[in-house]
Parts: structure tokens; C-alpha cells; sequence
């Protein structure tokens, strides 16, 4: 089947307004993720190659960006974001280089797998913005969330996202997706949070599957081992945010008290100190907080002698 190279622009909390790139077709990955909303793997590999040449990819968002630009629709970021691996494709740095021109910022969403790889780290050096999946740090773990390709070791991959890290000059963040029953635990999620501390992330996303996944039986955790996770992360990393499916903007203030403790709490869980602050400032009553819980869109989480609130996941 022939899917387009580019789609969009859509928005995205993190990048914008994104111009996705889909450098690779379905389904050539070197994982096949449990949770992954793409489909099965049909072709689960480490070999890269040639999927379309660059000419054929910078051609596609060339066209997609004046098309875009004469209706006058703003692009933050070209995202390489496609239904497999990214760094599968043999010319990803290559394209990338030709893609600079454009004056768009590049973004690259990676399983962060092949890092091992000095082609890889040299492709993806050339974007502005790269961000790699960590769903676990223990082997027996990774292999059952992520499945990945069989040759492939969990120290060589974790071994190739700190080489990265190290000389990387763009904007690294981690995407780590989390599983009720398969990686939630407090001491795997810890494990993580120790491991992503060694690297210069700009922050560290928790991430819920939002869209439905071939496997029936995959879901996130509840709110209550969501907000202890973010708890874990936020204790040791300067930053941390939840992807759990709304787009809400920590920062905007919309001037609905509503509507802005809902978005912020869909990205930080909000400890009851930092609500009642909140509230105070809005020159607004505890009520407020308690017709949310009634109807179900915010939830009171308990979590080490604090309680938090957290919006309702979906
Ligand atoms: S790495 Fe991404 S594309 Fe590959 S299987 Fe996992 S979720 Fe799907």
C-alpha cells in the first residue's frame, strides 16, 4: 500500500504546529511495541535501506511547505514521525540536510534503538529536536514491551543513547510509554528515572496509549500509578510531562479556572498546595475544584503522605 510521505500541518504540544514526515512505510520497525498504534510489524529489522530516495522525500515537503505557506498556515517543525523506525532509512541524514534550506526546525520521533550505530547518531545530530523512547531499563521488561528485533541487546541500546546524548547539541528528550501490568512498577519505573538522569534532557515525557492498539488487552495504568510515576520522575528530573492525550497547555492561562486547572493537570498532576495557590490567585473557593471531581473530570490521588490532582484519563 502506498501512503503519503507527508501529512499535516497537525498540532502538537511539544513541536507546534508539525508537518509530519513518513519516511518509512508500514511496517518496517525494529521493535514491535505492544502498545504500538501503527499495526504489526510485518518487517522487524535492523537492516537500513532504501525506502524512497531523499530527492523523493525533500520533494514531498518542499511541495506540502509553499502549498502550506500560500494558504498561509504556519509549520513549527518538520517531524520525521513515520509508521515504523525513522533511523531505518539509509538517507535520513542526508535528507535531513537537504530539508535545512527550508528554514524549518527538524524533529525526529526514534525508538532510539540503532543508536548503537555511528551512521545513526551522525543522522540524527543534524536535527534540532530528537526524541527517544526508554519504556524500561531492564532486559526481561524491554523485551516483553518493546519486542524488539532478536539480536538486538538492551545494553547496546542504552549504550548507544548515552553516546548520543553526550555529543548531541539539539533538543533531547525521552518519551517513556507506560503499561498497566508490564512496566508501571515502582521500582522499573524508578530504574528509568535513573537511568534518563544521565542524560541532558530538556524533559522527560510519561507517556499513556491514547489510540487503540491491535493488542485488546493493552491499556496505561490508572491515575493513581500515573501520578506516582510522575512523582518518581519529577523527583529526580529538572523536567517532566505527561502525554496522555490532551493537548493542554501548562502555561496558557485561559482566564476559565476550569478550563486551565483541567490543562494543566493533563500535563503535571497538581500537588493540593500548588491548587489552593491557584485558587487564591483566582480569587476562587475549594468549590471550584469539587464540581471537577463530581463530574468526574479531575481526579484526588494519594500519593507519599501528598495528595495530587489529576485529571481523568481517558
Ligand atoms: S517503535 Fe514505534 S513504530 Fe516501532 S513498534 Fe514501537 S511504537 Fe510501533
Amino acid at each position: 500500500m502506498q501512503t503519503a510521505i507527508t501529512f499535516g500541518p497537525v498540532p502538537s504540544r511539544r513541536l507546534g504546529r508539525s508537518l509530519g514526515i513518513n519516511n518509512i512505510p508500514p511496517k518496517h520497525c525494529s521493535y514491535a511495541c505492544r502498545y504500538c498504534q501503527v499495526g504489526t510489524t510485518t518487517d522487524r529489522t535492523i537492516e537500513r535501506r532504501e525506502f524512497y530516495t531523499s530527492a523523493e522525500i525533500v520533494a514531498a515537503v518542499s511541495q506540502h511547505v509553499a502549498q502550506s505557506r500560500e494558504r498561509g498556515e504556519a509549520i513549527d517543525y518538520l517531524t520525521f514521525v513515520p509508521d515504523g523506525e525513522p533511523t531505518l532509512d539509509i538517507h535520513l541524514g542526508e535528507t535531513i540536510a537537504e530539508l535545512k534550506p527550508l528554514g524549518i526546525p527538524i524533529a525526529v520521533i526514534s525508538n532510539a534503538s540503532l543508536l548503537w550505530q555511528e551512521a545513526v547518531r551522525d543522522a540524527l545530530m543534524q536535527a534540532t529536536w530528537v526524541s527517544l523512547k526508554v519504556d524500561s531499563v531492564e532486559a526481561h521488561t524491554w523485551r516483553r514491551v518493546n519486542r524488539p528485533f532478536h539480536e538486538l541487546t538492551l545494553p547496546q541500546v542504552l549504550g548507544g543513547i548515552e553516546t548520543f546524548a553526550r555529543h548531541y547539541r539539539g533538543t533531547l528528550v525521552s518519551e517513556t510509554m507506560l503499561l498497566a501490568g508490564s512496566n508501571d512498577d515502582e521500582a522499573g519505573v524508578a530504574q528509568v528515572a535513573t537511568f534518563l538522569t544521565t542524560l541532558p534532557l530538556a524533559c522527560a515525557y510519561l507517556a499513556v496509549p491514547t489510540r487503540s492498539t491491535e493488542d485488546r488487552a493493552v491499556h496505561g495504568p490508572d491515575e493513581p500509578v500515573l501520578t506516582r510515576a510522575f512523582a518518581q520522575f519529577s523527583a529526580v528530573l529538572p523536567k517532566v510531562e505527561l502525554l496522555i492525550g490532551y493537548e493542554g497547555d501548562a502555561f496558557a492561562a485561559s482566564g476559565n479556572l476550569a478550563a486551565d486547572i483541567l490543562s494543566i493537570s493533563a500535563v503535571h498532576p497538581l500537588r493540593r498546595s500548588a491548587l489552593d495557590e491557584l485558587l487564591r490567585k483566582n480569587g476562587a473557593r475549594w468549590t471550584a475544584v469539587e464540581q471537577l471531581l463530581d463530574s468526574g473530570e479531575l481526579r484526588e490521588v494519594e500519593h507519599g503522605g501528598e495528595r495530587f490532582y489529576a485529571r481523568k484519563l481517558m
